[in-house]
């Protein structure tokens, strides 16, 4: 009993919490924006005008760096940052354990005189050294050259980190192994923009546009939940897992469809209006927040920016939702599944292909069947997608997202792309000869001369499909909210490079002796007639999809054991060195790190429900038991009918029985357990361990019905999801 009271009286704390005002609430959005990001505005104001040209040339054209520039930069930097109260400095990095990592070195270095100043060189700024051993490396790095490298990528501006009790520097950078091979996300996003660049060029020439750069841009929607932190220690399946590994469905789920935008509780309001306060001091430029689909779930979303700088503010998004949750008693889950029977979580990125000052080359205008450029590389990014299906797939493999993938509530595993009638006609005229007019979409009316007509949009939204056309950028919706989203877009950049070159070369063929018009719908025909298979604007929830999606050869790779080893197909390690994004090695180690995160993540999961079967669920069933079977011979005593006692007693026994067999089982498929490589492993533990997994987890819901509320010793979901 005591358990039980102990259980509520901290819920009711945790509902009666009033944070107070935060930090700069009354400033304005002008004034604390970019307040704690060196930006290209502030540098420039700081830096000596040769210093500021080079550096811009850099940024803007991706040439080398000199180091003379470096110093002078590493002087602005350290400038800045000591006035702004900072006393450290990191290279801040992404390893590929997909989060961030950073290790904090002092300006201050002692002077003669016994006092000290702040320092900090050139070559402070743009190479580090971090002991790179303990980061997963997959063979690239044995672990007795432990050295690893980080190299300064001056395309992202540095901030400042806060903490009550002091501030310090980071550096956006590269970590890679003395051998200069990649060991983290940042690296081949770097070189696959340059691979985009290089293609996107050549074909612009073509079309009469000049650029200084061609670049990809991002913007990533982030879906999360909040709980109260108060249930995260009483529950070890989400402190390891950052899920829930048991619990019973609700009597009320998402059933009412009464959360999704709904007006904001309070103290999830406070919440997010600290949490974009301090994104906005990172210079993030967040825009969007409401409710989501499931009970306690959100979501965020920012203005797009340059591929590798919203790649690194994504990673910095992540993690000052986690961090200005705790200060509300919140707990932020940016897990894909943290509760079974409810909707997960994703990350939508949207990207789209543009020049540096601005031309959105996937903008389709009033009439796209006639905009060449806009045709050009909408099928280049469709060929791309739909040759490299596979990578396309890997992109968004790891343990967490296979509950979501296919399950129904977010894209299947099947790459296809929704592309809009609009859009879907053109390619059939296209494919069929020639595009001669564009559907018109109109103004929908409301009915009601009231409220205004509102433009319509020549295709409608399609939640089912992993890859949309949504406007005037595509959507990779197939993400997993807690996953970096550089992957995904070194896929995205560097498919759809190669296509462009394809599709370059061709045109350039076409072109003789034939106006561009002629030569384009060539092209373009060809290359739709290829690619096609990949357009589907139906429901990608059906059965009729899976069916029709292999008639077509789509490839339909379900989990994550599944995808990953096509990675080390030859022809994608030839693409991935045929652009110089990654290397053979690269490749390859990519593979055995992914497949060892995803046995890591389930051998964690397994242990968890297991300790949490054996020594929470057993021992409290034990004693409901016991108690039922003191009351049963009580009533027999007292010559009391007492069939319900004796029948409940039966159902919780029964349903710890089948416990006791599921543990008995898994202990069985664990000692049985036998494979080659890590790969097979990885599948084992998919196709045996898992469906164990969900056995014992099925007993332990069952119990959770029966057993006695004031024994129980989990949160249940019930308390978890509605609290606000
Ligand atoms: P939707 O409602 O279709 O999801 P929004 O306009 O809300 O579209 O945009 C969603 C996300 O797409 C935002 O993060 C936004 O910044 C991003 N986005 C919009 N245009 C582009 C673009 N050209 N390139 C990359 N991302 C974009
Ligand atoms: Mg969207």
């Amino acid at each position: 009993m005591a358990k039980a009271i102990q259980r509520y009286d901290n819920l009711a704390a945790a509902r009666n919490y009033k944070p107070g005002k935060t930090n700069n609430s009354s400033m304005e959005i002008s004034e604390i924006f970019g307040k704690n990001t060196l930006t290209l505005d502030k540098l420039e104001e700081r830096l000596p005008k040769a210093a500021w040209k080079d550096l811009q040339k850099t940024i803007d054209e991706g040439e080398t760096l000199n180091n003379d520039v470096a110093d002078a930069v590493a002087l602005a930097m350290k400038d800045w940052a000591t006035e702004k109260g900072a006393t450290h400095f990191t290279h801040w990095f992404q390893p590929l354990t997909g989060s961030t990592a950073e290790k904090h070195d002092s300006f201050i270095t002692p002077n003669q005189g016994g006092g000290a100043m702040a320092v900090f060189s050139g070559k402070d700024l743009i190479q580090g050294e971090p002991d790179a051993s303990s980061f997963p490396s997959g063979g690239l790095r044995p672990t007795f050259e432990a050295r690893g490298y980080t190299a300064w990528d001056p395309t992202s501006p540095a901030f400042l980190i806060e903490n009550e009790n002091g501030t310090y520097l980071c550096i956006p950078t590269a970590f890679a192994s003395w051998k200069g091979e990649a060991l983290d996300h940042k690296t081949p996003l770097l070189r696959s923009n340059d691979a985009l660049d290089k293609a996107a060029k050549v074909a612009l020439e073509l079309f009469g546009v000049e650029t200084k750069r061609a670049v990809s841009t991002v913007g990533c929607e982030q879906e999360y939940f909040l709980i109260d932190q108060e249930f995260v220690y009483r529950r070890p399946d989400i402190l390891t897992s950052g899920r829930t590994l048991v619990g019973a469905k609700p009597p009320r789920g998402q059933e009412l469809d009464d959360h999704y935008f709904g007006s904001i509780p309070e103290r999830v309001l406070s919440f997010m209006l600290e949490a974009e306060r301090e994104l906005y001091k990172l210079g993030i430029p967040v825009k969007t927040r409401h409710n989501e689909v499931a009970p306690s779930q959100y979501e965020l979303a920012p203005i797009f920016e340059m591929a590798n700088v919203a790649a690194d503010h994504q990673q910095l998004t992540m993690m000052v939702l986690k961090k200005t949750a705790k200060k509300y008693g919140l707990e932020c889950l940016i897990h894909e599944k943290p509760f079974d029977g409810l909707n997960g979580s994703g990350k939508h990125l949207n990207w789209s292909l543009s020049t540096i000052e601005g031309n959105n080359l996937l903008e389709p205008g009033e009439s796209p069947h006639e905009n060449m450029k806009f045709l050009f590389f909408f099928t280049a990014v469709l060929l791309g997608v739909y040759r490299h299906q596979d990578l396309m797939r890997i992109a968004v493999a790891h343990a967490g997202n296979d509950h979501r993938l296919g399950a129904n509530e977010a894209p299947p595993a099947i790459i296809s792309s929704f592309i809009g009638d609009q859009l879907h006609d053109i390619v059939e005229q296209l494919v069929n000869g020639g595009a001669k007019s564009s559907k018109q979409g109109g103004l929908l009316g409301l009915g009601t001369p009231v409220l205004p007509h509102l433009p319509k949009h020549a295709g409608d939204r399609n939640r089912t499909s992993p890859f949309a056309f949504t406007g005037n950028k595509f959507e990779f919706r197939a993400l997993g909210s807690s996953q970096s989203p550089s992957f995904p877009i070194v896929v995205l950049n560097t498919v759809v490079a190669e296509a462009i070159e394809d599709m370059t070369n061709d045109l350039k063929k076409a072109k003789k002796g034939e106006s561009i018009e002629k030569a384009l719908g060539k092209v373009l025909r060809d290359r739709l007639k290829e690619c096609r298979n990949v357009i589907f604007n139906g429901d990608g929830y059906s059965d009729e999809w899976q069916q029709e999606a292999e008639k077509r050869g789509l490839l339909n790779l379900k989990t994550t054991p599944d995808a990953i080893p096509y990675l080390a197909k030859k022809e994608n390690i030839e693409f991935f060195e045929h652009f110089k994004v990654l290397n053979e090695r690269e490749v390859l180690s990519r593979k055995e790190i992914w497949t060892e995160q995803y046995i890591t993540t389930r051998t964690i999961e397994v242990d968890t429900i297991e300790s949490i079967a054996k020594t929470m669920i057993y021992p409290a069933t034990v004693r409901y038991i016991s108690e039922l079977s003191k009351a049963a011979k009580q009533a027999e005593k007292m010559g009391l009918e007492n069939s319900g006692s004796k029948n409940m007693l039966e159902k919780v026994n029964n349903g710890l029985n089948k416990l006791g067999d599921a543990l008995d089982k898994l202990a069985d498929v664990q000692s049985k357990l036998e494979y080659s490589d890590s790969s097979e492993h990885a599948s084992k533990v998919e196709s045996e361990v898992l469906p164990v997994m969900t056995e014992i987890r099925d007993a332990i819901d069952f119990l959770e019905r029966y057993v006695a509320d004031d024994y129980w010793p989990l949160p249940v979901y019930r308390e978890m999801l509605f609290i606000k």
